[in-house]
């Protein structure tokens, strides 16, 4: 298996390097409107406050979960705005748990991969990287999707 190191968002950072300047952070985006010249996008800035601003584009690539698109202003066809309100999500979680050390492999010789469990907590995952060191370690401590767990 492979995996960006430091974690998944080093993803997202690898995107920062290279448009970092062309990225508004904060923009809560209030009302998304389109006509037949383009889309104008009114947002706000969550942490500072402050005036609502005005974006325009030919187009936008909107990536705001459904459940949150429902309750913003816009003037979408009614056929996508049905869709948009009622596609239904599901619950799910996952906590980390640190320990100080890394007993899975001190004691069970446990070095990476999952746990699957009749428990209510579903699975436990365990560190794939820096095996052997002392520690502290943190283990996926559960993941649960779906249903009343969740
Ligand atoms: C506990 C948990 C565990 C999961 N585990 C896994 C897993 O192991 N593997 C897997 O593949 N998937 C997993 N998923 C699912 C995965 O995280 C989601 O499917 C994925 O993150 C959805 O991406 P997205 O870009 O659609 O939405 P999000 O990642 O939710 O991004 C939506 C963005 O919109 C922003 N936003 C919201 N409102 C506004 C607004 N008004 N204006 C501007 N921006 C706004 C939010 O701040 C957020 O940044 C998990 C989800 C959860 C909750």
């Amino acid at each position: 298996m492979f995996q960006p190191v430091g974690g998944m968002d080093g993803i997202a950072q690898g995107f920062e390097r290279e448009v970092g300047d062309l990225i508004t952070y904060n923009a809560k985006v209030a009302s998304l409107q389109q006509d037949e010249d383009g889309v104008t996008v009114t947002w706000e800035d969550a942490a500072g406050g402050g005036e609502a601003q005005t974006s325009t584009a030919d187009y936008c690539v909107c990536t705001i979960p459904f459940s949150i698109l429902s309750q913003i202003d816009h003037n979408l066809s009614g056929d996508l705005s049905n869709k948009i309100s009622s596609m239904p999500y599901n619950g799910s979680t996952k906590w980390g748990l640190e320990f100080k050390r890394r007993f899975w492999e001190q004691d069970e010789q446990i070095y990476g991969g999952i746990s699957y469990t009749n428990q209510a907590i579903s699975q436990i995952s365990y560190h794939s990287t820096g095996y052997f060191s002392d520690g502290p370690g943190v283990l996926l401590g559960g993941y649960t999707w779906r249903g009343a767990n969740s």
